[in-house]
């Protein structure tokens, strides 16, 4: 089977060890089995995010979770910050499920500032703001703990709702200090596990509010799927149960690597793509606010990415063009999951041959 290395920001690479864990033997999820699993799983998920909140893993895609946030935690009204393509899919899933649903906009490659925010909610009263930790678009990682703080200091009772699906395990979040109430992700980003499954971490405040929501709808009950982890350690609907293996296989991994330096390995791997991105083209994303998982690269040579995408498909590597209106004048390097600084090296030289950078 020819390989191809994925640079993409999601889904992300994935170890062979994971892999083979999903080949393990089909069980029934309403098992003892299962249940042991599920306990190990959120067990390893609470020691490695440091979190007292509840945790729950759901068989779906990041936006079910985008969706579930909207479903269990807003009755009427929510502020959508929009940055990029993905906090405008927030914005339309909000508006899709019937909230009444405000806009709070930048444009694309710029961050949303605490002051902008702060503005935002002296106009109007919101039970939740809607915030993408890292916009994979635009390659811009929202400066999330100081907009926290202004939505804790104007309006104390609106709760703070995040799509951290490129961020998680990648980047630094702190639930509890930051006083955050829904934190979602999925693990084909940072995680580097096959797509599938997404965790939710639920402040106590917000999943009481959940209870008193009416319609929270069926397949992404909060409160139910809680009830049954609580009761059982099991989900209300068949679970992809082997992923759970391969989640469990790769917990282990990231706690013997622990959270921290799987932060800093990121970092490490931002900072060299955005220094080759700096020397040879440019950034798309403001300075202060540059992702730690994935770099966009503005096209400022105007070459053909579709092209570039192409060589290196040929050298084992993939790469993504610019999202939606960004393509040809962008494109996107993903570093987050289980790649290295030295993966990101060989990938960067390999752009240069391609080019004709260096010489
Ligand atoms: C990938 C991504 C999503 C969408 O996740 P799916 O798993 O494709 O549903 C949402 N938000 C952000 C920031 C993402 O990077």
């Amino acid at each position: 089977m020819h390989r191809i290395k994925l640079f993409i920001p999601g889904p992300t690479e994935v170890r062979e060890d994971v892999l083979e864990a999903l080949s393990h033997p089909v069980i029934g999820h309403r098992t003892r089995d299962f249940s042991d699993l599920v306990d190990r799983v959120i067990t390893k998920l609470r020691d490695l995010l440091q979190t007292s909140y509840r945790i729950q893993v759901v068989t779906a895609s990041g936006s079910g979770l985008m969706e579930a946030a909207i479903r269990n935690f807003v009755e009427r009204k929510v502020l959508a910050t929009v940055i990029g393509a993905f906090g405008e899919r927030w914005y339309r899933i909000a508006k899709a499920n019937g909230k009444e649903v405000d806009r709070l906009e930048v444009p694309w490659g710029q961050a949303i500032t605490p002051d902008l925010l702060e503005d935002a909610l002296k106009k109007d009263h919101y039970e939740a703001v809607l915030i993408t930790h890292n916009e994979t678009s635009t390659g811009v990682m929202n400066p999330l703990k100081e907009l926290a703080e202004v939505v804790h200091a104007i309006s104390p009772d609106t709760l703070i709702l995040v799509d951290a699906v490129s961020s998680m395990m990648g980047a630094p979040i702190d639930f509890e200090g930051w006083g955050l109430d829904y934190v979602l992700a999925g693990v084909q980003k940072a995680f580097a596990l096959p797509p599938g499954l997404a965790v939710g971490v639920i402040s106590d405040r917000a999943f009481e509010k959940a209870r008193t929501v009416a319609h929270r709808g069926y397949y992404f009950d909060l409160v139910e799927i809680q009830k049954y982890l609580d009761e059982r350690s099991q989900t209300p609907t068949t679970p992809a149960v082997n992923l759970y293996y391969a989640l469990d296989r790769q917990l282990d991994r990231m706690l013997e690597e622990g959270l921290e330096a799987r932060w800093a390995r990121h970092h490490a791997m931002a900072e060299l793509v955005q220094k080759w991105g700096t020397t040879y083209f440019d950034l798309f994303a403001e300075r202060d606010h540059r992702s730690w998982t994935v770099t966009t690269i503005s096209n400022t040579r105007e070459i053909s990415v579709a092209w570039l995408i192409e060589e290196l498909k040929k050298r084992g590597f993939l790469i993504s063009n610019g999202y939606g209106q960004l393509k040809e004048k962008t494109f996107r390097i993903g570093h987050m999951g289980d790649l290295t600084p030295e993966d990101v090296q060989e990938l960067l030289i390999n752009i240069e041959a391609i080019l004709g950078l260096n010489g």
